[in-house]
């Protein structure tokens, strides 16, 4: 393990060993399908021992996804899962944190959190189900809604330009971000691994169809977009990163792969380096400090 990777707690588990007893309920043809199918596969090939992982989401029909995964999970505030996500990662800096959960959830309500994340370099995965809908609450356009989408909110298509998932994340400067769609289980499975492995912020937007509310950006639809033959740059470059991104949505299209990938000290990391320039004990419990607060 090189010191840019994160340490992992390992056991030996088949994929099916990390699914839940919970069934899973969403639509047939829903490209969640396949992101859970990946996060599973990246799970056994990583080998991540189940007790020493975290699955955290807020509300939506992707955020049901900590649901149907064998490991310790909070299913929070919508919007909020990256922040509860944050309170986790520093008061336990020793287990594996996943976020899950889609384009509403992340960049309407949970917006304002994601520059934090991403500039903050907390240690943790975030893997957004982008299906530019709100599915759960039955169809109205989310902020990477297309501005032809025409929805219960907007029945004469949308008057919003949409924003782009990892251009936003690349200019917040995440230090590890990735596209996939979720028809690609191969694609999707090697970059929740990777980022996994990541030390610091990873971000991986996965393009996830949803064939009951979006008529639009269908898997057809993604298939035709996507376009995978983007890892020439240079992915330690952050402008080489956005020039590729910014030429391909140029061209109507989106690019997958790995985009970026550029370690640098993460938050845990910094407050640990502070704690010891002050004087304090390298081995601070959180927990004892949270306690002192306590009547
Ligand atoms: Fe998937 Fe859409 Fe069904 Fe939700 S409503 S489970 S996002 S297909
Ligand atoms: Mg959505």
């Amino acid at each position: 393990m090189n010191t840019a990777q994160k340490h992992l707690h390992k056991v030996e588990l088949k994929a099916k060993e990390y699914k839940s007893d919970i069934p899973v309920v969403w639509c047939g043809g829903c490209g969640h399908h396949g992101v859970l199918t990946g996060l599973l596969r990246a799970l056994s090939e990583l080998g991540v021992d189940p007790n020493y992982l975290v699955n955290v989401s807020g509300i939506g029909c992707s955020s049901r996804l900590p649901y149907f995964v064998h490991s310790y999970k909070m299913h929070t505030l919508h919007g909020r899962a990256g922040a509860v996500a944050t309170g986790v990662q520093l008061a336990r800096p020793d287990l594996a944190v996943v976020v899950t959960g889609g384009d509403g959830d992340g960049f309407s309500i949970g917006g304002g959190h994601m520059p934090h994340l991403a500039r903050k370099n907390i240690n943790m995965t975030y893997v957004l189900m982008d299906n530019h809908i709100y599915g759960l609450t039955k169809g109205q356009v989310s902020p990477s809604s297309r501005k032809e989408m025409k929805a219960y909110t907007t029945p004469y298509g949308g008057v919003d330009d949409p924003m782009d998932p990892v251009l936003y994340m690349l200019t917040y400067g995440a230090s590890y971000v990735g596209q996939a769609f979720a028809g690609n289980v191969r694609m999707v499975t090697q970059l929740i691994k990777d980022g996994m492995e990541h030390k610091g912020f990873s971000f991986i937007n996965v393009l996830s169809q949803c064939p009951t509310f979006n008529q639009i950006d269908t898997a057809a639809y993604f298939k035709g977009v996507v376009n995978d033959a983007v890892n020439e740059h240079d992915v330690t470059d952050r402008d080489a990163a956005m020039h590729v991104v910014n030429m391909a949505l140029r061209e109507g299209r989106m690019p997958t792969g790995l985009l970026y990938k550029n370690a640098r000290p993460t938050l845990d990391e910094r407050m640990a380096a502070l704690v010891e320039h002050v004087g304090g004990s390298p081995d601070y419990d959180l927990r004892k400090i949270i306690d002192l607060s306590r009547p």
